[in-house]
């Protein structure tokens, strides 16, 4: 189920969620990195299960979701509120190839902001309050999702990708954030993004700076 941030569940006691469990990789207070929110800081948790595989990803570790341990999600949920952040990035792996709506109702519950960064290649589930969509070529997006999009954030490699940014912008809603990223490793790509920017200046740039500064 899917319920936009200021939507409240009905029928169902919150914290009946609280003792859902999740496989996490990682869960920790830092700041966003990337995309419309860069630089604020963020409580990350990352879900571990990711059938997507895209050959250059950086966090290849939480494919398997067997190899990380299964967190409730109140314990979660009660260390992102006392870490005092404003809000909280629901990552991956791929986070929606689990139902969503726990973790992050238990979140909502505690008065948190929820945000969701994902390839949208699984149904959309959750109560969230900003979806950013990175679209992967290896597993498209489901349609579903597209009219509730916030940010959609495209690696850019090749000038290929730049087309393929522009397909899914047609289907995102009007006032979304439009974002171009070059790859970390091999940021060829800057020169292009730059030129399209400057032809197209209803898309931005979005640099891991996370990476740049540091920043676990
Ligand atoms: S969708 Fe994300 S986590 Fe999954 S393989 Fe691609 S970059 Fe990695």
């Amino acid at each position: 189920m899917f319920l936009s941030g200021e939507q409240m569940i009905s029928g169902t006691d919150v914290k009946d969620f609280d003792s859902v469990e999740y496989p996490i990789m990682e869960h920790f207070y830092t700041i966003q990195g990337e995309g419309a929110h860069s630089g604020r800081a963020a409580y990350f948790i990352r879900t571990a299960g990711c059938d997507v595989k895209c050959w250059w990803c950086d966090v290849k570790d939480s494919w398997d979701a067997s190899k990380h341990p299964r967190l409730k999600t109140g314990m979660v949920a009660d260390l992102a509120k006392a870490s005092g952040a404003a809000f909280v990035v629901v990552t991956g792996g791929e986070p929606l190839l689990h139902d969503l709506l726990p973790l992050t109702s238990s979140l909502k519950a505690r008065g948190l902001e929820v945000h969701i960064e994902t390839s949208g290649s699984s149904p959309l589930s959750g109560q969230l309050d900003w979806i950013t969509l990175s679209p992967k070529r290896f597993k498209k997006p489901v349609d579903e999702i597209y009219p509730y999009v916030d940010e959609l954030k495209v690696v850019v490699l090749t000038k290929k990708d730049l087309t393929w940014a522009e397909e899914h912008a047609a289907k995102c809603p009007v006032g979304t954030r439009l974002l171009l990223q070059p790859e970390w490793d091999t940021p060829k790509s800057m020169p292009l993004i730059v030129d399209y920017v400057k032809a197209n200046p209803q898309w931005g740039i979005s640099l891991q700076t996370h990476k740049f500064l540091n920043v676990p």
